[in-house]
């Protein structure tokens, strides 16, 4: 393997509603506004890059509109029930009962919509995406912040 050299970009936000459910208790619905940081390993190819930045930031960005101003809700979680009924759908928690027009949720296969998990769908995606097409890459690494104070990080080797 050739010398690897990283590129980042970062900036790339979407915003979202959600709630974590843990030991028993759920959080109320609150929204967050999400920052993406991509780290991108690879060798350098016969143009000096390991990607365009351009062609980067557009995959992130593709990707953040399947979330972004949506509610994420967890299909795998053992204490949220979500009952997708046409054009309603209902959340059951510890809490309560919401009830929200489909065309406003996204349901995700996971077992709750943590930051961790966020950010492990979002670096499988961007991975897929770019090793079509960039066979330099090695390594893709997703950084996801919830707040100033709180990320997750995911590493996938190519
Ligand atoms: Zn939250």
């Amino acid at each position: 393997m050739g010398k690897q050299v990283a590129v980042e970009v970062s900036g790339i936000d979407f915003a979202a509603a959600h709630f974590v459910s843990e030991g028993g208790k759920c959080e109320l619905l609150h929204g967050h506004n999400y920052h993406i940081t991509a780290t991108i390993w690879g060798e350098l190819n016969p143009l000096g890059m390991v990607i365009d930045f351009r062609v980067l930031k557009g995959h992130l960005r593709e990707l953040c509109k399947q979330w972004d101003h949506l509610i994420l809700l967890p299909a795998k979680s053992k204490l949220i029930e979500v009952d997708q009924q046409d054009n309603q759908t209902k959340v059951k928690t510890s809490e309560g009962t919401y009830s929200f027009p489909s065309k406003n949720v996204k349901i995700l296969d996971i077992v709750e919509t943590t930051a961790e998990e966020l950010a492990r769908i979002l670096c499988n995606q961007l991975m897929e995406n770019l090793t079509k097409d960039h066979s330099n890459i090695s390594k893709v690494d997703v950084e996801l912040a919830e707040s100033s104070t709180s990320r997750a990080i995911v590493t996938m080797l190519v």
